[in-house]
């Protein structure tokens, strides 16, 4: 099998590319729940506003958090905000007072180069030492503190003005030690309230500067929300190419099976031909090919996409919250045990299912083509139930793979929705503890889904590999088989002055498989200008030797030889041409009258043409038709009569003017007068070439200079007729009740 990876090769940029393309797709679409956590968290839930430190801030809006700094964040805060007068322009001409209206004499303006995250700590903690004093103050004095944070305070109910009045009274008169261990048990919160906390103030200091809130939070959201669109867009983008590419590649490589196995096929040989039924082979280069066509198509995009996004997935969904991996790996494990009892279950149906399509591609096929015979015995019940039985199995078969597929998708439903119902369960509680944000839950449900999602691609995919293993196996065992006759490496000519001599040396030949020799040492010479015929019951190996010679077969033992040469050392093409071969069953190719007469040498002139179909005695019934050698044949020449069909593929071999002519039993179909009027036809024609005849009436052959006598693949008698019959007891009774007694005597 890993033979068909050769045909991959050409693609492998290709491939290469809509692996690259699967990857960006992979990225788009788990890039897209992390866009939307930020619209609920940020946008939704924080106003838009992203930072504890925010971009514009008062005096006494620093002052107060400053309270609870260490001096490396105080430098921090120092290095970061430049002073800025409310009343002049920015660098773009536009007033600050038109951003911060309620900006009054000078403010603080946060400087581009700042490291955010640093400074975002150090807000975030501050604020929280705040928080938490002002909470414990209020708890101390029984909520007397001029209800400066009321319990779910929202960001526009803290007013910074009066929070600097109320406590830095207080703070001033604390010692700097108590702060700094507020500041430090406030450092050793938990990262996601102090993220939260400073958040909230953040939007205070925003609010004391008159900022458009409003507006930050739907410039926020609009600006994700648009570049959620884009890589929506550059998703699809990137799903269309790999569509495309992918396509590409798999009816590229397709059409270069089908090239390779018809090649293949074509070069066969009968032995071949013998081993591998044609239905079989038809089925490897249709369905089987189709089957690759369809891995390579859609199989493949699953098998890279699915892992890239289970990983991805799971990473992603990690980092939102890991408090909840555990349940997403609860979902994995079930899911794999789900899967895992499928498969043992459906898997070894689907290799069947193979076979199954193989069986009714045989019957139907067997059916059909004999369907005459099938009538003609009135057996069409049986056939029928032949093909009943073949059709009922696949369809078991494919039903019961059906049911089990049927049975996990809602399982795998039920799963999912139990996930997300867990999901939000345990998330809920973690929200109100403030352990996660909202915005997270949700895209760790949306990760999960996407990760489940690729457990039923890569489900899929254990459905598509073994069929296409299967088929690829069958394809490339066609691919692997070498065809038994071959042309030499340096083949030699035939010597063209010998015009025809044909020698069969103590040929032996045994058909592949079978359990005694068609042949026992036959051995003959037929000369230039002589005719020699052969004759025997039925299965006495008549068209074996004409195998032979054309070398459909190479003989077991012994040798055959043209002209002085062994017909193993010429090419065959060479050998063939030299040959003009009348099957036993005339087989015409669809096309027209000349078509089939020309198929041989296509040069000819249109006399020679007409004057070999006047020797087979087929001019007249060509000439008497409508369209004359235009004549259409139908496929397999359905369209003439046998008798016809065997007088045209007389004149197709005579129209070659070959050295030998092989007449396989080829005047079985004529009836008595034109078998003698071609023969009489014939002498002229065949000009010094050697004629080998194969026949069943003994009138035909008579006049031949030799006749071969073959019985149970054997010669059992050689000489003319009158020879013959005193000397040849087989000859005589075939002749005896053939001829006439004064024919006989
Ligand atoms: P004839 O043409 O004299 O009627 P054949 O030469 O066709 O006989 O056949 C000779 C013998 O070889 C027969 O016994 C036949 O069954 C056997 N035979 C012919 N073709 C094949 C084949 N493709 N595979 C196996 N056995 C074959
Ligand atoms: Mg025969």
């Amino acid at each position: 099998m890993r033979k068909l990876f050769k045909y991959l090769k050409p693609f492998v940029t290709g491939m290469l590319l809509v692996i690259a393309l699967l990857f960006g797709q992979a990225l788009c679409d788990l890039n897209l729940p992390n866009y939307m956590s930020d619209i609920v968290n940020v946008g939704i839930q924080q106003s838009g506003v992203e930072h504890a430190a925010p971009e514009a801030l008062s005096w006494e809006g620093v002052a107060l958090l400053r309270f609870f700094m260490n001096d490396d964040e105080k430098a921090l805060v120092d290095r970061a905000y430049v002073e800025v007068i409310a009343a002049d322009a920015d660098e773009n001409g536009v007033p600050y007072t038109d951003r911060y209206p309620k900006a009054g004499g000078t403010f603080l303006l946060l400087r581009d180069d700042t490291n955010q995250a640093e400074l975002d700590e150090a807000f975030g903690t501050a604020t929280w030492a705040l928080f938490t004093m002002v909470r414990d103050m209020q708890a101390q004095s029984g909520g007397a503190s001029g209800g400066l944070m009321a319990e779910g305070a929202e960001a526009e109910d803290l007013d910074i003005a009066l929070l600097w009045r109320g406590l830095q009274p207080v703070l001033s008169q604390l010692p700097p030690a108590a702060l700094l261990a507020a500041h430090d048990t406030a450092a050793e919160a938990d990262p996601m309230l102090i993220a939260q906390s400073g958040l909230t103030l953040s939007r205070a200091f925003y609010a004391e500067l008159g900022a458009d809130l409003g507006g930050m939070q739907s410039g926020y959201i609009i600006h994700i929300g648009l570049l959620m669109l884009l890589i929506a867009l550059g998703g699809g983008l990137a799903t269309v190419l790999v569509s495309f590419f992918a396509s590409r590649i798999a009816a590229g490589v397709a059409r270069d099976l089908r090239r390779a196995v018809f090649a293949k096929v074509s070069a066969f040989s009968n032995a071949e031909f013998d081993k591998f039924s044609t239905a079989s082979l038809i089925t490897r280069s249709t369905n089987d090919i189709t089957q690759i066509q369809m891995f390579l198509g859609f199989g493949m995009r699953l098998l890279f996409y699915a892992p890239i996004m289970v990983t991805g997935g799971v990473i992603m969904a990690v980092r939102k919250s890991a408090s909840m991996a555990w349940i997403l790996g609860l979902a994995c494990v079930l899911l794999l045990g789900l899967m895992l009892i499928v498969f043992v279950v459906a898997m070894p149906k689907f290799k069947i299912m193979q076979k199954l399509v193989d069986k009714l591609n045989l019957v139907s096929r067997e059916s059909l083509s004999g369907l005459m015979v099938i009538r003609a015995f009135g057996a069409e019940a049986h056939e029928k139930a032949r093909f009943a039985e073949a059709n009922g199995d696949l369809a078991k078969t494919s039903l019961f793979v059906n049911r089990v597929m049927v049975v996990m998708f809602p399982v795998m439903m039920l799963i999912m929705n139990g996930v997300s119902l867990f999901i939000v369960w345990t998330g809920a509680h973690q929200i109100a503890d403030a352990a996660i944000r909202v915005g997270d839950m949700m895209a760790f449900i949306q990760y999960a889904m996407q990760v489940i999602m690729s457990f039923l691609m890569i489900s899929m995919i254990f459905i598509f590999v073994p069929r296409a293993a299967a088929a690829a196996a069958r394809i490339a065992e066609v691919l692997a088989t070498e065809p038994t006759i071959r042309d030499p490496e340096q083949p030699k000519t035939f010597d063209g002055g010998k015009r025809g001599l044909v020698e069969f040396e103590h040929v032996n030949f045994r058909y592949e498989g079978a359990e005694e020799d068609a042949l026992h040492d036959i051995t003959f010479t037929a000369l230039p200008g002589q005719t020699v015929a052969f004759i025997g019951s039925t299965g006495s190996g008549k068209s074996t030797i004409a195998n032979l010679l054309l070398r459909f077969y190479d003989v077991t033992g012994g040798q055959v030889r043209l002209d002085g040469l062994d017909i193993r050392e010429a090419a065959r093409n060479d050998l063939r041409q030299r040959i003009g071969y009348v099957p036993q069953q005339g087989v015409l190719l669809s096309g027209t009258v000349a078509s089939n007469l020309k198929y041989g040498a296509p040069d000819i002139s249109e006399a020679d043409m007409e004057a070999a179909a006047t020797v087979a005695q087929a001019a007249e019934f060509i000439t008497e038709k409508e369209e004359g050698y235009q004549t259409d044949i139908a496929q397999g020449g359905t369209n003439v009569s046998g008798g016809q069909k065997q007088r045209l593929s007389i004149a197709r071999a005579l129209a070659k003017k070959p050295e030998v002519f092989l007449f396989d039993d080829s005047f079985s179909a004529l009836d008595f007068k034109t078998d003698r009027a071609l023969r009489r036809a014939l002498g002229a024609t065949v000009d010094g070439g050697t004629v080998l005849l194969v026949a069943q009436r003994v009138s035909t052959i008579m006049d031949a200079e030799r006749i071969i006598v073959l019985d149970e693949g054997r010669i059992v008698g050689q000489g003319t007729h009158r020879e013959l019959l005193k000397s040849c007891p087989q000859y005589y009774e075939i002749a005896s009740s053939q001829l006439s007694k004064e024919e006989l005597a």
